[in-house]
C-alpha cells in the first residue's frame, strides 16, 4: 500500500478519551453498514440500538434524547467496543476522527475538527500543516480502506491536485489579509468557470492550457496586490449577515438537544443583543460585532489570523473541491462558514469579556478556549445540518456568475 503523508496536526493526535470535554458520536448521524449491523445484532440482540429502514442500505445508530450515542456507558466511554472489541465498530466510529483521501496513488490524512482534540491541535499549534515524513497508512489508520477515492480519470479531477496545491499556496501566503485571499480564490474560480466544473467536456489539453495562463497569471504579486486593493475598502452592509447567521443558530437549537451547542449559540446571541429576533437589533449587533473584533485584531491579531488562516487550510486540504459542482461554489461556501465562525466567535462569552482588555498570557488563554470550542461545536453541529446546507444551497444559487462572486466578497469581508 503507498505511503501517506500526514499533517503535523494529525501525527500528533491521540484520543484523550475521558479527558474529552464531548464524546466522538455526540450530535452526529452515525451510518453502519449492511454487514456491521449484522454483527452488532449478533453481539446485542435486540437491544442494538439500530434504527433500519431499509436493511440492505444499512442501519443508523439511535442517539438517545441528550444526542448522545446509546451506546455510551455511564463513563462516556463506547460500550460496544470495551464489551466486543474494536472490530465491532461501525467504519466511521473505528475512524473518527480521521479523513482520508486517496488521490490516485497517494493517501492524504486530515481529522474533522469535530473532534476537540483535533481543532486544538490544527489550530493552534503554528506548525499545524507542515507535512511529515511518508509513513504506511496502516501505522496511522485503523482502516485504511475505508478512505474517499479520487481518481484522476476524467478531466475535473485531473487537474484538481494543481488547482488545490494553488488555493493552498495562496492561503497560506500571507502577503495581504486573508480576506483579500479569499476574495482572490473567488476571482480565480470565476476565470476558469466556463470551463472548468464538474462535467466539463473540455479536452485536457485545451483545459490544461486555460489553466495555467489563470494560475499563473493569479500567482503573479501584482495580481494578487491588484485583488486586494480592489477588495479591501468595500464596506459592505454586515447587518443582513448577522440576521442570517443568527437565524442559523436558531434554527440549530431549535432542532438540536445537544447542552453544549446550545449554551455556546444562546450565550452568543445573548452577548450581541440578538436574544429575540427583533430585525432593529441587527445593526446595533453588527458594530458590536465590528468593535471586538477590530480590537481582538488589534490585542491578538496574529492568533486570530493563524487559527482562520489554518481552518481554511484544514477546510482546502480535509475536503476536496472535486466534491462541489463548481470550483466558485466551493470557494463561495468557504467563505461563508469563515463569516459564520468569526460571528459566533465575535459573540462568544468569553470573547465579550476579552472586549476592551489588554493583551495578557490570560487573555490569550481564554481567547484559545473561545476558539477551540466555537470551531469544533460550529463544525460537529452547524457546518453540516440540513439547516446549513439547504441555506447555503439556496444563497450560492448556480455557483457560477458574478453573483456568486459577489456574495462570496460579502462573507469574505464580513
Ligand atoms: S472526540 Fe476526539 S478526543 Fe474526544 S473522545 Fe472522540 S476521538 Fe477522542
Amino acid at each position: 500500500m503507498p505511503a501517506l503523508a500526514p499533517p503535523r496536526y494529525m501525527s500528533r493526535f491521540r484520543c484523550i478519551a475521558e479527558r474529552c470535554e464531548d464524546s466522538c458520536c455526540a450530535g452526529l448521524t452515525v451510518p453502519v453498514s449492511p454487514p456491521q449491523a449484522r454483527r452488532i445484532r449478533d453481539a446485542l440482540g435486540d437491544t442494538a440500538p439500530l434504527s433500519e429502514e431499509d436493511p440492505s442500505l444499512g442501519a443508523v445508530l439511535r442517539m438517545r434524547p441528550d444526542g448522545g450515542c446509546a451506546l455510551l456507558d455511564a463513563e462516556r466511554l463506547c460500550s460496544l467496543q470495551r464489551h466486543h472489541g474494536e472490530a465491532l465498530l461501525p467504519d466511521i466510529c473505528a475512524t473518527f476522527p480521521r479523513v482520508v483521501t486517496r488521490w490516485g496513488e497517494r493517501w492524504e490524512l486530515a481529522g474533522t475538527l469535530a473532534c476537540p482534540e483535533v481543532a486544538r491541535l490544527c489550530l493552534l499549534a503554528e506548525d499545524a500543516f507542515h507535512l511529515e515524513a511518508a509513513v504506511p497508512p496502516a501505522s496511522l489508520l485503523p482502516r485504511p480502506d475505508v478512505a474517499r477515492a479520487i481518481e484522476p480519470g476524467e478531466a475535473w479531477t485531473a487537474h484538481a491536485e494543481t488547482v488545490r496545491d494553488a488555493l493552498l499556496r495562496w492561503l497560506d501566503r500571507r502577503t495581504h489579509p486573508l480576506a483579500s485571499r479569499i476574495a482572490l480564490l473567488g476571482h480565480f474560480a470565476h476565470a476558469v468557470e466556463d470551463v472548468y466544473f464538474q462535467g466539463t467536456r473540455a479536452s485536457r489539453e485545451a483545459l490544461q492550457a486555460h489553466l495555467d495562463a489563470a494560475l499563473q497569471h493569479f500567482d503573479r504579486a501584482d495580481t494578487q496586490q491588484a485583488v486586494h486593493q480592489d477588495f479591501a475598502p468595500l464596506a459592505l452592509p454586515g447587518a443582513p449577515s448577522v440576521g442570517l447567521f443568527a437565524s442559523i443558530l436558531r434554527a440549530r437549537m431549535a432542532a438540536l438537544r445537544g447542552p453544549r451547542f446550545r449554551a455556546l449559540a444562546h450565550g452568543v446571541l445573548t452577548s450581541l443583543g440578538l436574544d429575540t429576533d427583533d430585525p432593529e437589533r441587527l445593526e446595533a449587533a453588527w458594530r458590536l460585532h465590528d468593535a471586538r473584533w477590530r480590537h481582538l485584531t488589534g490585542t491578538h491579531g496574529a492568533r486570530l489570523d493563524q487559527v482562520f488562516r489554518h481552518y481554511a487550510l484544514h477546510a482546502v486540504w480535509r475536503t476536496p473541491f472535486t466534491d462541489a459542482p463548481t470550483l466558485l461554489g466551493y470557494v463561495f461556501r468557504l467563505a461563508l462558514r469563515l463569516g459564520l465562525l468569526r460571528f459566533v466567535l465575535m459573540g462568544h462569552p468569553r470573547v465579550e469579556a476579552l472586549h476592551l482588555a489588554p493583551a495578557t498570557p490570560e487573555a490569550s488563554a481564554s481567547l484559545d478556549l473561545a476558539v477551540v470550542e466555537t470551531f469544533q461545536l460550529v463544525a460537529r453541529h452547524v457546518e453540516t445540518s440540513p439547516e446549513f446546507l439547504t441555506l447555503a444551497r439556496g444563497l450560492e444559487g448556480t455557483g457560477r456568475g458574478a453573483q456568486t462572486l459577489g456574495k462570496t466578497l460579502v462573507f469574505a469581508s464580513f
